[in-house]
């Protein structure tokens, strides 16, 4: 099958969470399992490799102008990955914003980018069976495919993946309708962009693509109900037929503690000496007491409200007077940089923080932690647990989304169900215990080593969803 990814972040190019980790390892699956791949992103600033230049001169229209763009490559990472290079949209140090607020012109730049993909793909004369979309950035490519004036794409299908709902990419529609272009006709809410007074590019995907999934079965559930939809969870009810939970997986050649070049010392579950080297390395770096005996809790995260970190603030009293260090590394809501910069300051024997974005020293929290903490709100799939249990680490987690579908009490982790601070406490409690009787930690560590969610499993399941999507595109 011929399968073009269209996609707003790519490890190992750009990133800023975890749909990067996703856009990265799956072509590499798909080539894996025979398929003719292409990969497609917008080249930011922080695009560092050198590209090769396929075709110059290149354009679209954009609001009654003509934006120009080069359509550049690189083949570094195992497939063909292809850049829309256009200074004026994204050669800026940013994605989507900068400090804390988001670009004025992203309604732009996505409109850009999905009229882009097409008209690149098609200089290219690379015929996709599929287009694999992702999040609201390339929400606007099934709205494309169905009604704009593409005849070159007449037989290509369209799966659109959820990889958060609540970025939705929202704008006025005076504003946004000039940008996309094909008339007021769809700025209707049924069967349309309308959302709220706003052109919403999320729900283009969600009402046009031929097939829809989210990143594991227990979001997809949670999203079709109000607690979790957002206000889109009519759109998405309508079209539970279509919609799939296919739980994202991690690419253990990236994510290994026997061959990771960051940390301290290397391990594996077979010979795990070099764990405690890691965790004391980690309390040196975070200017913590080097203990063994007691457990260090690591957390690397956005900062966002999403992330459990209000729960955290209450708890953090009752949390800290436990005998238990903390380290975090993050980076986003200012709030939160004062949350913790506060807790810091107030338990220095316990808690350390680093306000950074840091792929190396994320390896080296991975690593060098006993337990992972993702007390979410809510969690399309999470990877930091999966990535946590690669390194032999516990995640402590709330069950929801993913979380629920990969982490299971006293078998791989701790997981409390309630949003509340009694909840996450008593859970901490079980953890303390667990980590004083050792054999019964050593037993959790093992597993926790043993744990596999690789991709392949998944990107077998995305190929069955694509051709349901292409059966779906051919008849109408
Ligand atoms: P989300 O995509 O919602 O941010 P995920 O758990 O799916 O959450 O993925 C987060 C990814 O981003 C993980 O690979 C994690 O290690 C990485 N990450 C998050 N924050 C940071 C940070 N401050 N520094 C380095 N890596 C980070």
């Amino acid at each position: 099958m011929k399968i073009l990814i269209a996609v707003s972040e790519v490890v190992p190019y750009a990133k800023t969470g975890g749909l990067a980790d996703v856009a990265g390892a799956l072509p590499k699956e798909f080539i894996r399992l025979g398929h003719d791949v292409r990969l497609i992103m917008p080249r930011y600033a922080k695009v560092k490799q050198d590209l090769e230049t396929v075709k110059t001169g290149l354009g679209v229209e954009l609001a009654g102008g003509r934006v120009v763009f080069d359509l550049l490559s690189d083949n570094g990472q195992g497939f063909q990955a292809l850049f829309v290079d256009c200074p004026k949209f994204f050669d800026r140090t940013g994605l989507y914003g900068e400090e804390g607020s988001d670009f004025p012109d992203n309604a732009a730049r996505f409109a850009f980018f999905a009229k882009a993909v097409l008209a690149a793909v098609e200089a290219m004369d690379f015929h996709p069976d599929v287009v694999h979309c992702h999040d609201w950035q390339s929400a606007l490519i099934p709205l494309y495919l169905k009604r704009g004036d593409y005849p070159y794409f007449g037989e290509t299908a369209c799966l659109f993946t959820i990889h958060n709902l609540a970025y939705m990419g929202a704008f006025s529609p005076e504003e946004a309708l000039p940008l996309i272009g094909l008339g007021e006709g769809i700025y209707v809410p049924e069967g349309g962009i309308e959302y709220y007074d706003k052109v919403n590019y999320l729900k283009a995907g969600l009402v046009f693509a031929d097939v829809l999934t989210t990143v594991s079965e227990t979001y997809a559930r949670e999203i079709q109900t109000p607690e979790f939809g957002y206000g889109l969870e009519g759109v998405l009810s309508s079209r539970s037929a279509d919609l799939y939970g296919v739980l994202n997986g991690i690419d253990y050649e990236l994510w290994n503690p026997a061959t990771d070049p960051d940390i301290a010392a290397n391990y594996s579950g077979e010979k795990p000496s070099g764990k405690a080297l890691c965790k004391a390395a980690l309390q040196r770096e975070y200017g913590l007491p080097e203990r063994d005996d007691v457990p260090l809790f690591g957390m690397v995260t956005r900062l966002a409200d999403q992330k459990g970190l209000d729960l955290f603030e209450k708890s953090a009293d009752g949390f800290f007077a436990k005998n238990l260090q903390f380290a975090l590394l993050g980076t986003g809501d200012p709030k939160y940089h004062e949350l913790f910069t506060d807790l810091a300051a107030r338990y220095p024997e316990k808690c350390g923080v680093m306000l950074a974005y840091d792929a190396a020293l994320a390896q080296r929290i991975y690593a060098g932690s006993d337990l992972f903490v993702m007390p979410s709100r809510y969690e399309p799939c999470g990877l930091g647990q999966l990535i946590a249990l690669a390194y032999g680490t516990l995640p402590l987690v709330r069950a929801t989304g993913g979380l629920a579908d990969t982490i299971r009490e006293g078998e791989n982790g701790f997981v409390f169900k309630n949003y509340g601070a009694s909840d996450f406490l008593s859970a901490v409690e079980r953890v303390l215990a667990a980590f004083s009787d050792g054999e019964n930690w050593q037993a959790l560590v093992e597993r926790a080593f043993a744990a596999n969610y690789s991709w392949g499993r998944s990107a077998e399941r995305y190929v069955e969803l694509f051709a349901e999507a292409r059966a779906k595109r051919l008849r109408g």
